[in-house]
């Protein structure tokens, strides 16, 4: 479902990106592992169309269906919002609205009508977004506000978001970068459950290689924006990590 073939990307001299090419097939669930700087935030942004490669060495087909629409650039556009659910370490919802609101947001990949007395939301909309709150487990904070909840409450509520925008993909840009251990595992394992249930492409990016072994049946490492691993989590090596993150590999462990 989604493949990169030969992207490069500068920021002025410094190559963020690094004649990089990745195949990954539908209902995979991949962990992106890197030093900081190392390129996994340019390459999420680049797979959710957030940024463009150096013109002529990318090639992106995340969305075959969208790139067949015979090049309609809206139509393409509104698909790939649909189909890819994306979660960052942070500000992932607008804090100022209801949990549900933020949730129910997921279904503007289509676009949004006034439906009368529901506004714009159908009432089965809202039944649906209820049900992806108690999916990732926190059906109680639907009417708080998103500033209130916690930083692993955000995440899910973010996961949730994507389950009712029925995307096919998830992108994860450090989504347990800013939790603690517990709420860090509860979060990976709704991503696993939501990969393993609902076959949807999850790839994630982590500082923490412990989670990427226990998650994510296949890892992806960085280095100064080359893939220099691309293989079965389980056959990472210590050595590999201490390439990978020099001194600070003893944390990362
Ligand atoms: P971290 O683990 O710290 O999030 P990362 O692996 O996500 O790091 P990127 O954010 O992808 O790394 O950055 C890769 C390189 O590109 C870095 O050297 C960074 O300074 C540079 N870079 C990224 N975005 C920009 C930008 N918008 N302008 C200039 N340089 C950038
Ligand atoms: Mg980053």
């Amino acid at each position: 479902a989604i493949s990169v073939r030969n992207l490069s990307k500068s920021f002025g001299k410094k190559r963020a990106l690094d004649n990089v090419s990745l195949e990954i097939q539908r209902g995979e669930m991949v962990a992106l592992i890197g030093a900081s700087g190392s390129g996994k935030s340019t390459l999420i942004r680049h797979l959710c169309g957030l940024e463009t490669g150096q013109p002529g060495q990318s090639r992106i087909d995340i969305l075959d269906s969208a790139m067949q629409d015979g090049g309609r650039l809206a139509a393409r556009a509104r698909d790939m919002r649909r189909s890819i659910g994306v979660v960052f370490q942070q500000f992932n919802l607008v804090g100022r609205m209801s949990v549900l609101t933020n949730v129910l947001l997921g279904n503007l990949g289509r676009i949004p009508v006034w439906r009368g007395t529901f506004g714009l939301f159908t009432a089965e909309e809202k039944q649906k977004a209820r049900e992806a709150l108690a999916r990732v487990g926190i059906p109680e904070v639907a009417w708080q506000r998103a500033s209130t909840l916690s930083g692993g409450q955000q995440q899910r509520a973010a996961i949730a978001r994507t389950l009712v925008q029925r995307s096919d993909i998830l992108l994860a840009d450090e989504p347990i970068a800013s939790l603690d251990p517990a709420s860090a595992r509860r979060v990976m394992e709704i991503l696993a459950a939501v990969n393993r249930d609902e076959r949807i492409t999850c790839v994630v990016s982590l500082h923490q290689v412990e989670y990427a072994r226990r998650y994510c049946p296949r890892t992806v490492a960085l280095r100064d924006g080359r893939i220099v691993f691309d293989g079965p989590s389980s056959e990472l090596t210590d050595q590999m990590l201490v390439d990978l993150y020099g001194d600070n590999s003893e944390e990362l462990i």
